[in-house]
């Protein structure tokens, strides 16, 4: 899912891990399910570490003493005080309707614009394995399905 910050476009669909997971860059599981994304706190210390305000900004924290506070207005130390993360919209402060990393490149073509940098969740997320982030919408899944089962189809 997604592709890598930087990269040339054109490049980024032949890329290792997009071949090796069979992802189409439809980005229909981003425009799904990307409004409510959290990171770990590890995606939070690399963020902080790095200095990405830019990524920082749009999720919120729920600290141990029940204040929510803008993830770009913490420090590293803050990290083991945090109860929860949200992701917000840092213009109203209200939940986003759609993930705020997803870039379109092409008509079909969508990537992730922190894609080095994305959350732990995403990185993980593999719709074609059964269960908790099984998406039978995946059109990746779907090809899959029909290179395991041609015959069932006819
Ligand atoms: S829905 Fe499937 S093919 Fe489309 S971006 Fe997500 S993982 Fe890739
Ligand atoms: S952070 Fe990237 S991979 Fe995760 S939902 Fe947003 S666009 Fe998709």
């Amino acid at each position: 899912m997604g592709t890598r910050r930087g990269e040339d476009p054109e490049s980024i669909f032949s890329s290792d891990s997009d071949e090796a997971d069979g992802c189409l860059q439809c980005g229909l599981c981003c425009k799904i399910f990307g409004d409510r994304i959290t990171p770990a706190p590890e995606n939070l210390f690399s963020w902080m570490e790095e200095g990405r305000d830019d990524i920082l900004r749009f999720f919120m924290a729920c600290l141990d003493d029940g204040r929510w506070v803008w993830c770009n207005e913490l420090s590293p130390r803050d990290i083991s005080g945090i109860h929860a993360v949200e992701m917000r919209d840092p213009s109203t402060g209200g939940f986003p309707t759609v993930c705020p990393f997803l870039r379109r490149i092409a008509k079909n073509r969508y990537i992730c614009g922190i894609h080095e940098l994305k959350p732990e969740m995403c990185r993980n997320y593999q719709p074609w394995v059964w269960g908790e982030t099984y998406f039978n919408r995946c059109p990746a899944l779907k090809k899959k399905e029909e290179s395991l089962w041609p015959k069932c189809r006819e």
